[in-house]
């Protein structure tokens, strides 16, 4: 599944340079983004960066200033959001208090004058999809947090739209149950093949759950990619940063040798060696190399000679998380970076202590360069 990397492929919805101003503020600047049909896609990026105002916009609660938004090809230019077949589940789930479960998911479908037994259908259907059979005639009030998001999330698919919007979907939940959510979403979403656009704030969640991630800042796109690509080859500082933890070694570049590029760094008595053919750079830029702190490696004893990316320094703190322990080292140049290790048996014989000189490597490959 992989729509977006056939140069064929229609989009089900495409932003084309869309603006939308709020008096002075931009919320959402000449952005661009095609999503397609059956996509879990998620837009993520820090607060104020404009995610609900181009879900509002989507949804037609919201009129682009500038720009167009098409769904299959037409434009969706003055269309009411009833009209549009797209559905948004909002982030309080604003259920009716005084209806039961069933008559919550029902509510819609009344509406909208289907016939009685189909709506008994659908909502069996419903209650079903989101395990809630035996709570159908309880109200909100009797519900957990959990219950409700997935009673407004019924409500929500009930109608059958093209497209669900959902903002913060899992905000109100606590950690544990927000992680089985997610891939409770994910199961619901394949099942039905509907496409799912997903606003979060959290990119752990969005790096579960997306199929495709558009980082978003300052109300523009910064990288579009699958999860794996967002992670590994981010295109800058600020998504390296923002999307998991990375450490940055900050240099120069020297040149190429064999492919590699060769950095001088501060944090390394010996230039580093940076597998990353793609980046085109020249002779004295500055720039960022970006190691995520599993993809280091830390010991004690000096490694022989001409090993590369060797980076001395001591032990400043170590913190114990169980399946993995982080340890920060203070390297020799004064930077603190971060390496962490996954603990995979229970015992580890002569552990490294706090202060202890320690040495941290990294292969080439491991690292990414972003151009300063
Ligand atoms: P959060 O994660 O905090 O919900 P967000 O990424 O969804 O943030 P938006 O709600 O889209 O961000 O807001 C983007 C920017 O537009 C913000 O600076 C916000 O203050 C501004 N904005 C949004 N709606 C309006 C409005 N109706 N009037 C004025 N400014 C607005």
């Amino acid at each position: 599944f992989a729509p977006w990397s056939d140069p064929h492929a229609v989009p089900l919805i495409r932003v084309e340079n869309v603006t939308k101003r709020f008096g002075e503020a931009i919320a959402v600047d000449h952005l661009s983004l095609d999503i397609f049909e059956g996509e879990f896609f998620c837009l993520l990026g820090p607060s104020g960066c404009g995610k609900t105002t181009l879900m509002r916009m989507i949804a037609g609660f919201e009129e682009p200033s500038e720009g167009r938004i098409a769904l299959a090809g037409k434009s969706l230019a003055g269309v009411p959001p009833y009209r549009r077949p797209v559905n948004m589940m909002f982030q309080s789930y604003a259920l009716f208090p005084h209806m039961s479960v069933e008559k919550n998911i029902a509510f819609g479908l009344k509406q909208d004058g289907l016939p009685k037994g189909e709506i008994a259908a659908r909502v069996g259907e419903m209650l079903r999809l989101v395990q809630l059979e035996k709570l159908a005639r309880r109200y909100p009030a009797q519900l957990s947090g959990g219950q409700r998001q997935r009673v407004a999330l019924a409500r929500a698919l009930a109608k059958r739209p093209k497209v669900l919007l959902l903002d913060e979907p899992l905000g109100a939940l606590d950690k544990k149950l927000r992680e089985e959510t997610q891939f409770e979403l994910m199961d619901i979403q394949h099942e039905l093949g509907m496409t799912f656009i997903v606003v979060t704030h959290d990119q752990e969640e969005a790096m579960t759950m997306a199929d495709r991630i558009a980082v978003m800042d300052h109300g523009r796109i910064v990288q579009v990619a699958t999860p794996g690509e967002i992670y590994e080859q981010p295109k800058t500082r600020f998504i390296a940063e923002f999307v998991g933890d990375v450490n940055i070694l900050e240099g120069h570049v020297l040149g190429q040798e064999q492919g590699l590029w060769r950095v001088r760094s501060s944090a390394a008595a010996e230039p580093l060696t940076i597998d990353d053919p793609d980046e085109v750079l020249h002779q004295d830029q500055a720039v960022a190399i970006a190691v995520r702190p599993e993809k280091m490696a830390i010991q004690r004893d000096r490694p022989e000679a001409g090993s590369q990316n060797v980076l001395g320094g001591e032990v400043w703190d170590i913190g114990y998380l169980g399946d993995w322990t982080v340890y920060r080292v203070k390297l020799d140049s004064g930077a603190i970076i971060r390496v962490t290790r996954a603990n995979r048996s229970r015992y580890v014989e002569n552990p490294i202590d706090w202060d202890e000189r320690v040495y941290v490597t990294f292969a080439p490959d491991a690292a990414v360069i972003l151009a300063e």
